[in-house]
């Protein structure tokens, strides 16, 4: 049978979940969830998942929940869940009133394990931890029974609630589902479903002194909420049959559960454990460090959410692992702030310039465009006088060839205003530096453009001394100098590719006197520099922004030299 079109361009997962619809299997449902487990900040590796179960909510009509996986107390924190909230909403999805936690789960979660004890198909282990890994054998060897598997179900069912009365000490027994020990999954080799653990929880306190496994949890917790499509990464793979075991053995409802390919990022880690070492490490400023790949620091950082839902967009989905270019995230982002962001001058390393033809008193107010691709956002004013700013980088006393910018008898455009000619040099007598940069104006280009016809090569981007408002600008590189963070020699980790160069702070920066009015999440093009955000160090005697990313495209050129 032929496919339509619109049949091809649906992803693996939309095509299960049309199969199941024209199945009427859910009766005709679509219901997914989002299920973070609150020990860390979410990153961009987690805008895939979002991005993917809300989507496919919304596409199909049905909800999606977001449910905390909350069963490990000595890791979670609120301030994760706050966090995750944030960031959830940030990104542009709503779960409603559908907030959940698998700790609201801790009951029938106990229920159901003693139903299972009921049943023969659990039992209260005493090996120690360490002799639970022993008796676990390997990939290429079967695991060994442990000796406490044949207790009676009333040894079992007596053991079970003397640990839960906290008779016993941490980590001393375990509940165990009672599977196959020489199973090729090793999952399946009679996993924990219950430990002994003295640890106040975020939501329940001190209620449990036994805590049940994640792997007892997710599962029941998606047939609770009557999930259909419980889409999650491919490391749960190999623990699908054990989830498929709990649920059918306890005969609840059984969601399907689809694994997709994980996020991987060039030049980026994504690892909690490794970002959460980043920041205790002091290797970054914190969560939201604009160079770390969590949603705040790409927030700060200066990210919309619309480009982070574009790049999602645009990876797709598959079943197999591989890394994704950043440079295309940067690109989806340039894309977005290119139609949104209003272009503005700043001067990152000033050279003072003075138009000595130029009347001392007089200020002009000159129009600028805020966005040439959307005439929309209007014009501004910017003041042009005697005494001006431009960049250092463009003007060379002895320009190389290719070098069209000033440079002594050279005549270029200041952008919105005039022709300048640059006529002699000011130098620090001590160390040789240009300092000052004197310069003649033609009055007739005003606006740019000469009545005569002549052309220049350059356009410069300025300032007025005596308008500008002084900022610090911080530039960012990558985190990691390499595109696998993780590749390193022996004995060494990924933190010996950090970048020591990740972060340039420039102070003596200016900017237009306009942005006075600019707060903390404003972002700007810097014309001919890049995107720019207000950070929220900024205060009012001192902006800060954020360099969010240059204006230079190295995925649009990667993408032109494949297609030649
Ligand atoms: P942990 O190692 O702490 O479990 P995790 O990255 O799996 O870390 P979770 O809070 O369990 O974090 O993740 C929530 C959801 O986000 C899960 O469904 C998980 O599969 C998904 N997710 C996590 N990392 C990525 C990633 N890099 N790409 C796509 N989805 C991800
Ligand atoms: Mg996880």
């Amino acid at each position: 049978m032929e496919k339509s079109d619109t049949k091809r361009s649906l992803n693996f997962i939309e095509e299960i979940i049309e199969d199941d619809l024209r199945t009427n299997k859910w009766d005709g449902r679509v219901h997914t969830r989002f299920p973070p487990e609150p020990n860390g900040y979410l990153h961009i590796g987690h805008a895939k998942s979002i991005c993917l179960n809300f989507g496919l909510a919304a596409k199909y009509n049905g909800p999606c929940n977001l449910r905390f996986d909350d069963t490990n107390p000595i890791k979670e924190e609120e301030e994760y869940v706050e966090s995750i909230m944030e960031d959830v909403r940030w990104l542009g999805f709503d779960w409603e009133d559908r907030l959940y936690y698998a700790s609201d789960y801790f009951d029938q979660l106990h229920e159901w394990a003693v139903q299972l004890i009921k049943t023969g198909k659990a039992y209260v282990c005493d090996l120690t931890a360490e002799e639970t890994r022993q008796h676990r054998g390997t990939l290429t060897k079967p695991g060994t029974e442990s000796p406490y598997r044949n207790r009676s179900v009333e040894d079992n069912l007596d053991l079970f609630t003397r640990m839960r009365a906290g008779e016993f000490p941490d980590g001393s027994r375990t509940l165990r589902a009672k599977i196959d020990m020489s199973a090729p999954n090793m999952n399946m080799r009679d996993p924990v479903m219950y430990r002994i653990l003295r640890a106040s929880h975020h939501r329940t306190g001190d209620t449990w002194c036994i805590y049940p496994m994640y792997d007892f949890t997710h599962g029941q917790s998606d047939s609770i909420e009557r999930i259909t499509h419980s889409v999650c990464t491919l490391e749960f793979e190999d623990h699908r049959p054990l989830y498929d075991w709990f649920l059918d053995e306890l005969g609840v409802y059984h969601p399907r559960q689809i694994e997709f390919a994980r996020l991987d990022l060039t030049y980026t880690v994504m690892s909690k454990r490794k970002l959460l070492e980043l920041v205790q490490g002091g290797y970054v400023s914190g969560w939201d460090d604009p160079r770390m790949p969590t949603l705040c620091g790409l927030r700060r950082r200066g990210y919309t959410p619309e480009s982070i839902r574009s790049f999602c967009q645009r990876i797709g989905v598959a079943k197999f692992n591989s890394t994704i270019d950043i440079a295309l995230l940067e690109h989806c982002l340039r894309e977005d702030l290119n139609k949104r962001a209003r272009r503005t001058m700043a001067v990152l390393r000033p050279l003072r310039v003075v138009i000595d033809n130029y009347p001392e008193d007089l200020v002009e107010d000159l129009d600028a465009v805020n966005n040439p691709e959307d005439a929309g956002m209007g014009t501004r004013k910017v003041p042009f006088s005697r005494v001006l700013y431009i960049e250092r980088d463009d003007f060379r006393e002895d320009p190389p060839r290719k070098f069209f910018r000033l440079a002594p008898g050279r005549e270029v455009r200041l952008r919105y205003a005039y022709f300048i000619t640059c006529v002699s040099v000011v130098k620090d007598e001590q160390t040789g530096e240009v300092v000052e940069l004197h310069c003649t104006y033609d009055p007739e280009t005003r606006g740019g453009n000469a009545p005569d016809g002549r052309k220049v090569k350059a356009t410069l981007h300025w300032l007025s001394a005596a308008h500008a408002v002084p900022a610090e600008v911080r530039l960012y590189d990558h985190l990691f100098n390499k595109p696998d963070p993780g590749d390193v020699p022996e004995g060494q980790d990924y933190k010996a590719n950090l970048n020591p160069d990740s972060l340039t702070v420039l102070d003596g920066c200016y900017v237009e006197p306009a942005m006075t009015n600019a707060v903390p999440g404003d972002r700007f093009q810097f014309e001919r520099q890049g995107y720019f955000c207000v950070d929220p160090d900024s205060t009012s005697g001192k902006l800060a922004f954020n360099r969010t990313v240059p204006l230079r495209d190295t995925w649009a050129k990667i993408a032109k030299t494949q297609k030649k």
